[in-house]
């Protein structure tokens, strides 16, 4: 097994060591050769001579050498390495390498991004897109081991499921043991995480895959993404906003150590406020925009529960009906507000909070209905009909047999590191997102199905 990393040979000097990783680059000075050897942490010069006349860029290596401190004249302080050098005693070539079709020390925004996509597993070689993932991983290892210190547990839900509307289209999954059925992937595990609630579960959380036919834009990817979904009984909106708050503080403070915030605590903004102030519902509060480093967070609380409903309301009737939900159909209204779910519904506050940050949503919840009367009276004013509303019976029988009050949020990751570290788009922070026109170019999906296939499931295509 490797057992150095790159930037760890800076505490090797005078020691023979063991090096695996990538060519990054070569240049050739006739009697002496150096070659800047990649691996995920960085780069290293090696030196060597006649033993690499085969080499060449991209190729994987191994080197065997002694650790040198460079003459100060020769010192790259621009690198973590800069000081020393590898002086190669043997080195051997693991793989060669085709040419690359796209370059991968660069920052690469400047590449065609189908091309990045199609052969992203080049794409993920260059440092900003390892520091990307690498950072996700750290942030997902932190947000477990916060949550799990206090006492939430972490639980699956279901992917091959049915309908969770979130206000988008679902993506369908033929049944093969009942044919002409179909499952429905999950666009959030909502409902599974309000029963577990009703299951006497407490506090719970996921990191969480959901799935979303909708359109991509910069800040969505097509398809599928990662939040952290959590719910908690027995809290108020206050209590929520008050753990979300401190999770993302003490995670960046760990993890993004660069970074300071705009302002803390975060504002906490009226929807109406901010509507009125930004004409957004998501302002970008921060003091300096140029400013990479900074992080404004604040929280729009105060939403109408319901919007008037429009045909892009997909699910809720599709303009039919005369509301849509703001945020979803199980977002409680504000106490204070419920006798004017008869009289003007479009009054009605809903106890929905969006987490935001340098102008993005970067999450979304709500403390939730507990009470079957007021869930009915909301599927009625959405426009359900008696069928609609059945689809959702589980959850009103479920809370007829105790159910405890409780809330919750889902922070997205992707959109949260996207807004961090100031990457113009979602994909930059997931390893393979789909492209435009849905398409994973490396696999080439979504594919055809055989003839057997589509008999098994009993489907014929028009
Ligand atoms: N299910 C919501 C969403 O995915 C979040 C929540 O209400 O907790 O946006």
């Amino acid at each position: 097994m490797k057992n150095l990393f790159v930037d760890q040979t800076v505490d090797k000097i005078g020691e023979t060591v063991e090096l695996y990783g990538w060519v990054d680059s070569k240049r050739d000075h006739k009697k002496i050769v150096f070659i800047d050897l990649r691996d995920r942490t960085g780069t290293v010069q090696v030196v060597g001579g006649e033993n690499f006349k085969e080499i060449s860029t991209e190729d994987v290596i191994w080197v065997k050498g002694i650790v040198k401190k460079r003459p100060e004249k020769l010192i790259n302080r621009k690198i973590k390495t800069g000081e020393i050098e590898l002086e190669t005693k043997e080195i051997k070539i693991l793989s060669k390498a085709k040419p690359l079709p796209i370059p991968v020390n660069t920052e690469g925004y400047d590449i065609d991004e189908e091309i990045r996509l199609k052969y992203r597993y080049l794409d993920l070689r260059r440092p900003r897109m390892f520091r990307n993932l690498f950072l996700k991983s750290k942030t997902v290892t932190f947000i477990r081991n916060y949550l799990t210190k206090r006492d939430f547990l972490e639980i699956e839900t279901p992917i091959l499921t049915k309908t969770t509307p979130e206000g988008a289209r679902d993506f369908l999954v033929p049944s093969r043991l009942q044919k002409g059925k179909f499952y429905a992937l999950p666009q959030s595990p909502q409902q599974y995480k309000q029963l577990l609630m009703v299951a006497g579960i407490e506090r719970y959380f996921q990191i969480a895959r959901c799935f979303r036919d909708e359109d991509p834009r910069a800040d969505r990817a097509y398809g599928e993404f990662t939040q952290l979904d959590l719910e908690m009984s027995f809290v108020d909106q206050n209590d929520i906003l008050t753990l979300t708050e401190d999770l993302f503080t003490q995670l960046v403070k760990e993890v993004f150590p660069e970074k300071h915030f705009t302002q803390t605590p975060w504002p906490r903004l009226s929807h109406k406020f901010v509507k009125e102030k930004y004409g957004t519902d998501k302002p970008d509060l921060r003091k300096n925009k140029k400013d990479p480093d900074e992080l404004a967070f604040s929280w729009t609380i105060d939403f109408p529960l319901f919007t008037e409903q429009s045909e892009e309301d997909y699910f809720y009737g599709s303009g039919k009906a005369k509301f849509a939900p703001s945020h979803h159909m199980f977002t409680a209204p504000n106490p204070d507000d419920i006798p004017l779910l008869n009289k003007d519904p479009l009054k009605v506050r809903g106890l929905q909070h969006d987490l935001v940050l340098n102008g993005y949503e970067v999450g979304g919840g709500s403390i939730r209905i507990h009470q079957s009367e007021v869930q009915n009276k909301v599927f009625e004013l959405i426009g359900f009909t008696e069928e609609q509303k059945k689809q959702f019976n589980h959850m009103l029988e479920a809370f007829s047999y105790g159910v405890p009050p409780h809330g919750g949020i889902a922070p997205g990751i992707d959109r949260f590191l996207m807004a961090a570290l100031g990457e113009p788009s979602v994909r930059e922070v997931i390893a393979f997102p789909a492209s435009s026109g849905g398409k994973i170019s490396i696999m080439d999906a979504p594919s055809e199905a055989g003839e057997e296939q589509l008999r098994e499931l009993g489907i014929k295509l028009r």
